[in-house]
């Protein structure tokens, strides 16, 4: 069975074509990064008319890559939210009408469900059941996945993403938007030891995060130095940083998966592309002698191809959608 898979519910347009929901035939990003660069982070409007420029030249681009033409395609699937409702209108109104034109099942897909089956599609898909960290842009999360229908939201942060702490840490350090691969990078050659920033692990038994003390504190030292900052100071601020963030996180990970007696844990979202978490959190597992589970490094952004994955199994499910759905913009509880 051939997907259609489409994504636009943030600052990424993307399109892909997945067959039987594990062999990607193709997957195209277009991301609108640069344009939003300059405002130091996604403006929702000029990103709704961005996917309307993209949308169609990406999804024919998806199709030639795959090697296919509409006639090969066996239902659609397009992310309904949570995102910018303005954004993810264009993709979802874009499956909905091609859908209906070409009598196709369709279906809308829950962005962070698409999150977490980006890792099915990874050199070694995790065996079920597993705890996996979803850390974005705009999530924090710990799920129980015991089935391909089943994620336990098991905690959440409070305040901050860990992508959003990423992100406004490197903007104080005048670092520019996005920050996460940026600060990743600097940490590569600063000292983790060097400042000793606060973890807040909150209730240490329980799975909610919280990342805006952290970055308050790295506020508050950049408030407090008298001198200019010097390259190896960013880079030792960078680590350092990374560090706190990374000691919370694998923390977190692990201890769920202690508690719901799992030996595989997972990472995925933007954040997961952080090698120094994937190493951090590779280790911690080992010593429990639990296995990591990672997508591919192309599939930890926004894509599409994790969405035709997950509308797969929904499309195989029969769970489908009307005409008469819309987005939504948070996750309904
Ligand atoms: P959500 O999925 O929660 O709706 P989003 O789709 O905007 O949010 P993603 O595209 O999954 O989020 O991830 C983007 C985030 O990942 C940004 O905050 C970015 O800084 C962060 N990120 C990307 N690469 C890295 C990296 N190497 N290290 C740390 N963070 C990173
Ligand atoms: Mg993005
Ligand atoms: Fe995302």
């Amino acid at each position: 069975m051939i997907i259609l898979g489409i994504e636009s519910s943030c600052d990424e347009t993307a399109a892909a074509v997945v067959e039987d929901g594990c062999k990607i035939l193709s997957s195209i990003v277009s991301t609108q990064v640069e344009v939003h660069h300059k405002y130091g982070g996604v403006v929702p409007e000029l990103a709704s008319r961005m996917h309307m420029e993209a949308i169609l030249p990406v999804v024919t681009q998806a199709l030639e890559t795959a090697g296919i033409t509409m006639d090969d395609i066996d239902g659609v699937a397009a992310t309904r939210g949570p995102g910018l409702v303005g954004a993810l209108l264009v993709g979802f109104s874009f499956a909905k009408a091609f859908a209906w034109a070409r009598g196709l099942p369709w279906t809308g897909v829950n962005h962070l469900e698409g999150h977490i089956y980006s890792v099915f599609l990874g050199k070694t898909p995790p065996s079920l059941p597993f705890v996996i960290l979803l850390a974005s842009g705009g999530h924090t999360n710990l799920y129980h996945v015991t089935s391909p229908n089943d994620f336990e939201l098991m905690g959440q942060t409070r305040d901050d993403a860990a992508g959003e702490a990423f992100d406004k840490v490197a903007k104080m350090l005048g670092l520019g938007y996005p920050g996460g691969a940026v600060i990743e990078k600097l940490a590569a050659k600063g000292d983790p030891g060097k400042i000793r920033f606060p973890r807040s692990y909150l209730d240490k038994e329980g799975f909610d995060f919280s990342f805006s003390g952290l970055k308050s504190a790295v506020a508050r030292h950049l408030q407090q130095r008298k001198e200019p900052l010097t390259p190896e100071d960013v880079a030792d601020i960078a680590a350092s940083f990374q560090e706190a963030v990374l000691d919370v996180l694998s923390f977190k990970l692990i201890n769920a998966a202690r508690v719901k007696g799992c030996r595989t844990v997972a990472l995925a979202g933007g954040v997961s592309a952080n090698t120094a978490l994937g190493r951090r959190v590779a280790k911690d597992a080992a010593a429990r002698k639990m296995t990591l589970a990672l997508p591919p490094l192309s599939l930890c952004g926004d894509n599409a191809a994790m969405i035709a994955a997950r509308g797969h199994r929904l499309i195989q499910d029969g769970t489908l959608c009307q005409l008469d759905h819309d987005v939504f913009s948070r996750t309904r509880v």
